[in-house]
């Protein structure tokens, strides 16, 4: 991967699970790294491990708060070039017990946050492709779901309102990715299957459920973190330069069949 010390990134919820090792890849390969995350504590501690990393405590609901942690990206290290977008909630439910409060939190977190987090970093992310030359580009990475593309409520976890909101995301990874290629932001998703962080553990750990998941999954384990942190570093660096709209999938097989 060719991400270097040049390179100034932002992973949002980079506090636990999937951010939490996307931004461990980065800063190994040698970022700056704001950890950004509603959990305080959980990013103020990764940070004092890490010399090239600040932490920012901010909600990515919050358009105010979203606005003070780029201008605060922008004064500590100056330039951003890359952006995951990795904050995301499940709140299991069903469809007739489904309230519209829970609905819009889900969506709010999943869908809006990205938006506003996005639209808050474009100009910095647009401004930093052209300091780094004629043919840089920076980067969007998007953490959807494969249960953006498939249902797997048949698990015994229905949960229509994460499925439509990884959707939408989805598809504002696509209509991004056109928007802001003339601004030099290539924006993707990466797609994870069923994932070990703190976000699936309960459900990892019900009787059943692991062994379903390996029945479908061609590659015959449960994914780790790290998993999704190579794929995004990828998609981040410079060997992804020619990439935009896409899903890369970080599932073991479980959506080719
Ligand atoms: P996780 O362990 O729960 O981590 C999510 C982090 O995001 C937590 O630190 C959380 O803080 C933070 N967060 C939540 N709401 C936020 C907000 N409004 N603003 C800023 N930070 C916020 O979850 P994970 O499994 O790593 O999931 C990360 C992403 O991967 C999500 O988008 C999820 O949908 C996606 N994903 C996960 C899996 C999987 O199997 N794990 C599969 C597909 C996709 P708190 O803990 O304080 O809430």
């Amino acid at each position: 991967m060719s991400i270097d010390h040049k390179v100034s990134a932002i992973v949002t919820g980079a506090g636990s699970g999937n951010g939490k090792a996307i931004a461990e890849r980065l800063l190994r390969d040698g970022a700056n790294v704001a950890l950004l995350d509603v959990d305080g504590d959980s990013v103020n501690n990764l940070a004092a491990h890490h010399g090239h990393a600040i932490a920012i405590t901010a909600d990515v609901t919050n358009e105010m708060s979203i606005k003070h942690a780029i201008q605060s990206v922008e004064e500590a290290i100056g330039r951003l070039n890359v952006l995951v977008n990795n904050a995301g909630i499940v709140r299991p439910g069903t469809f007739e017990a489904l309230s519209v409060e829970e609905w819009d939190e889900v969506f709010r977190v999943n869908s809006t946050g990205p938006f506003i987090v996005s639209r808050a970093a474009a100009p910095l992310l647009a401004r930093t492709a052209v300091e780094c030359g004629k043919e840089a580009t920076s980067a969007i990475v998007n953490i959807t779901s494969v249960e953006a593309h498939i249902v797997i409520s048949s698990s015994g976890h229905p949960q229509i309102h994460y499925n439509a909101s990884k959707g939408a995301l989805l598809q504002l990874t696509r209509a991004l990715a056109v928007e802001c290629a003339a601004n030099r932001i290539r924006v993707n998703a990466v797609a994870p299957g069923f994932i070990n962080t703190p976000f699936t553990a309960k459900i990892l750990a019900e009787p059943g459920i692991e062994s379903w998941i390996l029945e479908r999954t061609p590659l015959g384990r449960v994914g780790q973190p790290e998993d999704v942190a190579n794929a995004v570093a990828f998609l981040a660096g410079n060997e992804a330069s020619w990439i935009t709209g896409t899903t890369l999938f970080v599932d073991g097989g479980w959506t080719v069949f």
